[in-house]
């Protein structure tokens, strides 16, 4: 037990600087984990976020010690189209002369007077009344700082770290990903963030199914007990059509970070599921179906995503363009090449990337865009995936496909000491959600 803290405690702190509130927000994680009662919470929402119990009371009894006192009489000015440090200046009746000795003290980095419409800029005021700091409020962990003293002006960075907290959510997908995130109380781009973790591996278009579910857990960061902003995803399980894909968020000795599963392979997988952005985007891989131009049965080899007209589309896996051009009734047509067996096509484009054939690309390159070129009753990406000449669906044949990445026998060791506490709390929420559903089920 003792252990996992610790190396909760670590995930909790990837930043220097331990502090008080991270390590009571890691242990109430851990009681949360072990101790936090599973009937009831659940039951009658099963979409919902699990926050480490009582945070908020905490964090509310610590904003008192933790606020700084406030020395400076500060007035805040929003920057605005066409505004510069000296339109500010004449807004709070400075002199003139004040804000030249000002820009005279700028050099290299350390500059103020650069600003940024919408930035806040905070002018604070000693008892004299005299200006004693101009503040750029870069975010809320950095702003900017001219000190003004006797001396003239003193320019530096100041840097807070944020408090991080770890919470887990878990949805139920009735209808839609987004509509699952959002009754777990998840904001869009944390569900997007999930969606580009898996999207080498589910095809969020076509795979997801009423009745998948996930589990996610992430860092929500904090300032003078403060939400600020959703962190990284630390981990995540999703299961999809029974089959369940764990992540696991890990960041080498080299510095390069990346998910992974459990045995330490990469999610990156060499093809991206669907080779565009799913939010975007409607017909499933069948083999037979009516073509609805035809208008008679033809074999469909392939994979219809409708989307709007101009959607970017990416190169699914590295390779080389080998065609560019129109090809009949797939209108505006892109081939790419992978390695010696596989073969990707792009048709109905209504314009291409800049990739010519001959040239290489990489995996999510844009190549062209969604069109309805060709035989097409409406703007959409006909994608075909060949394997050794045969058109086949890439989920079922992810054996025989290029394999990703996997750690190094030396990194093992190192992976499995941040994926261990995260996967078994991924399985405490999961085993609490199934105590809480069996408790509703049960007459
Ligand atoms: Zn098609």
């Amino acid at each position: 037990m003792r252990n996992l803290i610790n190396r909760l405690d670590a995930i909790c702190h990837p930043f220097p600087g331990t502090h008080v509130l991270g390590v009571v927000g890691s242990l109430l994680f851990i009681g949360a984990l072990a101790a936090w009662p599973a009937i009831g919470e659940t039951g009658d929402r099963p979409d919902k976020t699990m926050p480490i119990p009582t945070l908020s009371m905490f964090t509310e009894a610590m904003r008192e010690r933790i606020a700084p006192t406030n020395r400076f009489d500060v007035r805040t000015e929003r920057v605005r189209d066409g505004d510069s440090l000296s339109r500010l200046f004449n807004r709070q009746n400075l002199k003139p002369q004040l804000l030249h000795s000002l820009t005279q003290s700028e050099t290299g980095e350390d500059r103020v007077s650069q600003l940024k419409v919408g930035q806040t800029v905070e002018f604070r005021y000693n008892t004299d009344s005299e200006l004693a700091e101009l503040a750029v409020i870069q975010s809320p962990f950095h702003q900017t700082v001219a000190i003004h003293s006797d001396d003239g002006w003193t320019i530096e960075q100041r840097h807070r770290e944020p408090e991080i907290y770890i919470e887990q959510a878990q949805a139920t997908i009735d209808s839609s990903l987004f509509l699952a995130g959002a009754r777990a109380g998840l904001p869009d781009n944390l569900i997007m963030e999930l969606a580009d973790i898996y999207g080498h591996v589910i095809d969020f278009v076509y795979e997801i199914r009423q009745g998948d579910r996930f589990i996610v857990t992430f860092e929500k960061r904090y300032l003078d007990g403060e939400f600020i902003e959703y962190g990284n995803i630390l981990a995540a399980e999703f299961v999809n059509s029974g089959e369940s894909f764990l992540a696991v968020r890990y960041t080498d000795s080299q510095g390069d970070t990346g998910y992974y599963d459990e045995n330490g392979v990469s999610l990156r997988k060499a093809f991206l599921r669907a080779p565009l952005n799913f939010r975007r985007i409607s017909s499933n891989f069948k083999l037979a179906r009516k073509h609805p131009i035809l208008g008679k049965m033809r074999a469909h080899k392939g994979t219809d995503y409708a989307a709007s007209s101009g959607t970017p589309i990416y190169a699914a896996g590295d390779g080389k363009i080998t065609f560019r051009g129109t090809k009949g009734g797939y209108g505006r047509t892109v081939i790419i090449k992978h390695g010696n067996s596989i073969e990707t096509r792009y048709a109905h484009l209504s314009r291409y990337g800049k990739y010519k054939p001959g040239q290489k690309v990489k995996q999510g390159q844009v190549i062209g865009y969604v069109g309805m070129s060709g035989l097409a009753t409406g703007p959409h990406l006909h994608y075909e995936f060949i394997v050794s000449g045969v058109h086949r669906n890439p989920r079922t044949i992810l054996d025989k496909l290029p394999k990703a990445k996997t750690l190094p026998k030396a990194e093992i060791a190192r992976f499995e000491r941040t994926a261990e506490p995260l996967i078994a709390s991924l399985g405490a929420q999961r085993s609490r959600a199934e105590l809480a559903f069996q408790n509703v089920t049960q007459p």
